[in-house]
């Protein structure tokens, strides 16, 4: 298995992992030896799309000189161009779209009678429940817990609502009998994940609230983290800003994708909150919850975006000193409002914003990363340093998995998947230095 795109994609990959691997399947990190491989696609943008094109032909290879006789094509790749991909892929045994990919191992089953290229790709409807078996793929200790399937929210950037559908909330027990399940297994860290976790509980015919499922989390022994992903601005509420300040399992932590900070902008991308109310609400987090890590994503060169809307969008970054930032060039996505939009912005000046940002992002991460020397974290301990077997390596509470820096441990001893008291004794652009206290 190959999965590509986000922590959502992720967790569908690791159903079907663990779906095969309760049938006749065993599950290879080689593809050499693998008589079935599945690449679980993105197509949220373009440099997403390439990277999956690339690797279905490149494993597509294997058919050649390798085992492989079924190579499977699964996610959000075939939910959007199924016709294109049959045609162009004739290599692709199986297309499997967002809401298939449960039935797998019926499906694999179904293809050993043909030759013929399968599809499956139904309405983006699915979502899944406890009931099916899911296997984490993440080191041990952490793990990604998918609260929602979808979404509403409709940007007119975004192809996402159109591949998996409207906004979805999975049932609350599922989620803590989930929650248990993988903390019974040794995880220490769930990450909150859906395309908008704010949305939790919006569709059901109860009170139910993202803050009453952290909660729930927060009640489950052995359960020491809980970071919470994808927060839509407007829905990040004073209950929930003061659930992160008052619960310690919660990680002072949030990632909030407020996309840009002009008005002209923010409205033509359809989001819901204007520059005012985003800054409003950073202040009140910062406020209410000094020591927060706040991480956004912020997205260049939409239709549109004058020359004064991105000096105000560095200027934002400025002064609001991001912990962690992603940046994205606008992507042109047919079957968007947006791509159809006028004035689109050219790739030239999109990189070069891209680029003026990200150099901005490096200096503020870097000075604020000098602010903590001196200072204990909570880390934990995820293996060896690449450079040497004699440097431990984690992440501090404040550090997603994946996406944002590392710590490097210089004394003290620890195994790996503790959680330690460390102290700050130094720092680069995006990775902190220190020692273990106690
Ligand atoms: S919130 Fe907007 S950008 Fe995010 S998945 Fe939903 S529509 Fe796409």
């Amino acid at each position: 298995m190959v999965s590509l795109g986000c922590p959502k994609n992720l967790v569908d990959a690791e159903v079907m992992l663990e779906v095969l691997s309760k049938q006749e399947y065993e599950i290879t990190t080689d593809e050499k030896v693998a008589d079935v491989i599945i690449v679980n696609t993105c197509s949220f943008i373009k440099e997403a799309k390439q990277e999956s094109i690339d690797a279905i032909l490149d494993l597509a290879e294997r058919k050649h000189d390798g085992r492989c006789h079924t190579l499977i094509v699964s996610g959000c790749l075939p939910q959007r161009y199924q016709e294109e991909l049959a045609r162009e892929l004739p290599e692709v045994d199986i297309f499997i779209g967002t809401g298939d990919y449960p039935r797998i191992a019926e499906i694999l089953a179904e293809k050993t009678g043909t030759e013929d290229q399968l599809r499956y790709i139904g309405d983006p409807d699915y979502i899944y429940d406890e009931s099916l078996p899911r296997l984490n793929s993440s080191p041990a200790w952490y793990s990604y817990l998918k609260i929602g399937e979808g979404c509403s929210n409709c940007c007119s950037y975004c192809i996402i609502p159109q591949l998996r559908g409207p906004y979805r909330s999975r049932p609350l027990e599922a989620l803590v009998a989930e929650a248990e399940r993988l903390v019974a297994r040794g995880v220490k860290e769930i990450n909150v994940i859906s395309q908008d976790i704010t949305r939790y509980g919006s569709d059901m015919d109860d009170d139910t609230t993202l803050e009453t499922l952290i909660r729930r989390l927060a009640a489950i022994d052995g359960l020491r983290w809980i970071r919470l992903l994808y927060a839509y601005p407007d829905g990040i509420s004073d209950g929930l800003i003061a659930l992160i300040r008052d619960e310690p399992k919660v990680c002072k932590y949030l990632d909030i994708p407020i996309q840009h900070i002009s008005d002209p902008v923010l409205k033509a991308m359809k989001r819901r909150s204007n520059g005012q109310q985003i800054r409003d609400l950073i202040a009140k987090l910062r406020n209410e919850i000094p020591d927060i890590a706040l991480r956004t994503s912020l997205i260049v060169g939409f239709p549109g975006e004058t020359v004064d809307d991105f000096a105000g969008l560095m200027q934002f970054v400025e002064q609001s000193q991001f912990d962690r930032l992603g940046v994205f060039c606008y992507s042109r996505e047919e079957g968007t409002p947006a791509a159809a939009m006028p004035e689109q912005v050219s790739e030239r000046i999109k990189r070069e914003r891209y680029r003026k940002l990200m150099r901005a992002q490096a200096r503020l991460s870097f000075r604020r990363n000098r602010t903590l020397i001196g200072k204990t974290e909570q880390v934990i301990v995820e293996g060896y340093s690449e450079e040497t077997e004699l440097l431990l390596k984690g992440r501090s509470s404040r550090q997603a998995p994946d996406i944002d820096g590392q710590v490097y441990i210089t004394a003290g001893t620890a195994d790996v998947g503790d959680i330690v008291q460390l102290r700050i004794t130094d720092s680069s652009d995006y990775d902190l230095i220190g020692e273990i206290v106690d």
